[in-house]
């Protein structure tokens, strides 16, 4: 019984961290694992597809968005539908919604601030220009981390993901699976949404 759970770890470790490096528009991550009867489902969606932009919230259209989607997500059922006698048992996602603003940028994603400069030096009024600047110059790529954990009574067969039906710039996940009986990878498409294993 380790032997899944070892190579659970190297997979999840492994592809999660690789993540950033192979974001391409259209194109999401899954990975489907067991443990007994806990089933963790966990998507890497760039965020051009699922939210129509990389950056945070510009307006207040765009931070509208951003909420209607993390309310989306706190459900399984626009996402995946993992098929058994499953109930979800937790969902989280990496979006940070308005109630995390206090704290953070708007959407969860990294300011960048790697220039090495020492921001206690900076004259105030200079400091605010440069990062206006370096916000704009820094553009980056985005990925919504989405995971959900669901409680099984029979072992799930298969999962279908039904993103594809609201997102359709979405056109192929890469999935992976391991279970207590197999393991592999299938590509999903909005033709075959369905992996089963
Ligand atoms: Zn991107």
């Amino acid at each position: 019984m380790t032997k899944p759970i070892t190579l659970l770890v190297i997979m999840m470790s492994c592809c999660f961290s690789a993540a950033g490096k192979v974001h391409l528009h259209g194109q999401g991550q899954l990975f489907v694992s067991q443990e007994n009867n806990d089933w963790h489902v966990a998507f890497i969606l760039p965020a051009a597809d699922v939210l129509g932009f990389e950056h945070s919230p510009a307006s207040a259209e765009q931070k509208r968005v951003l909420q209607t989607l993390a309310k989306r997500l706190t459900t399984n059922d626009s996402v995946v539908n993992l098929r058994g006698k499953c109930t979800l048992s937790e969902a989280t996602h990496s979006l940070l919604t308005e109630h995390d603003e206090d704290h953070e940028s708007a959407t969860g994603y990294e300011d960048e601030h790697e220039d090495g400069s020492d921001h206690g030096n900076h004259e105030g009024a200079h400091h605010e220009a440069d990062d206006h600047e370096r916000h704009e110059a820094h553009a980056k790529h985005t990925d919504v981390e989405v995971e959900y954990h669901f409680a099984c009574a029979s072992s799930a067969k298969t999962l279908s993901v039904t993103l594809f039906q609201w997102v359709p710039t979405l056109s192929r996940i890469q999935a992976q699976w391991i279970t207590q009986v197999s393991q592999g990878s299938a590509t999903l498409t909005p033709a075959n949404p369905t992996l089963e294993w």
